[in-house]
């Protein structure tokens, strides 16, 4: 069988905020490995004028300026998953088109579970007032926040929503159990509390903080139940 290799594209006007992410650390692994194909792109490579200009003020009055569609049009033309017409291509079929927005639908990683069976995602990033409601309605397949905040641009929310997805793919991980019990694998829950060496942490004088006895017991069935019993 085939091995699973997820694409990700991240169409953003700060690209230099997310490609050291993207190749670092773990992700870069990932792509060393051939699970990941992660490809950042400058929006305004598809504008047509001197000033490459991707936003407009807003129809209806009101502060700021608003991104237009053509450019994310575009965008998805060149990937070749919408035509020039908009409608979807043959090879958007296994692919999400994601608009970050702080009016989205939570993200959660139930949603990073179900994104991870796609071949590839775009993650369409908006800055200033947001961008053409058209895009969100006609383009994009979802639209995600990633919580009830207003942050200055969708790079973080990207970021942080292709990190989600990306641990998820086999081989990007060094160990896959490390998935098996995390926290929120099943709605609502967290993992146990986690220690490490040293038992005791000394601090000044005579005190210090020790790690819980049960776990240094050796009892594995014990240990087992500790962790049960005693979610963070
Ligand atoms: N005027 C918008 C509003 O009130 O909902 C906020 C626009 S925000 C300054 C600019 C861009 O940042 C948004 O278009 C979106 O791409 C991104 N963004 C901001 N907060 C976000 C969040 N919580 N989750 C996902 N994207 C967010």
């Amino acid at each position: 069988m085939k091995a699973k290799k997820l694409r990700v594209d991240i169409i953003t006007i700060f690209p230099e905020m997310v490609e050291p992410y993207m190749s670092g650390s773990i992700l870069g692994r990932g792509q060393k490995a051939k699970a990941l194909d992660l490809r950042v792109h400058q929006l305004r490579k598809w504008t047509h004028d001197n000033h490459k200009t991707v936003d407009d003020k807003p129809f209806g009055g009101g502060p700021g300026m608003v991104m237009k569609i053509a450019p994310f049009h575009e965008a998805l033309v060149s990937l070749k998953l919408r035509t020039k017409d908009g409608k979807k291509t043959a090879a958007a079929k296994k692919t999400r088109v994601i608009v970050t927005s702080a009016k989205g639908k939570p993200f959660t990683q139930q949603e990073a579970v179900r994104l991870a069976k796609y071949d590839q995602l775009v993650f369409l990033c908006g800055r200033y007032e947001g961008i053409d409601e058209r895009v969100t309605e006609y383009l994009a397949d979802e639209e995600f926040s990633i919580g009830p905040y207003v942050l200055t641009g969708g790079e973080l929310p990207a970021m942080v929503m292709a990190d989600a997805v990306a641990r998820l793919i086999p081989g990007v991980l060094g160990k896959a159990e490390s998935l098996a019990r995390e926290s929120h694998t099943v709605a609502g829950e967290l993992e146990h509390a986690q220690y490490t060496r040293p038992e005791f942490y000394p601090l000044k004088g005579k005190k210090g903080w020790k790690v819980p006895d049960i776990l240094l017991s050796g009892n594995h069935k014990k240990i087992e139940e500790w962790r049960k019993s005693k979610p963070r």
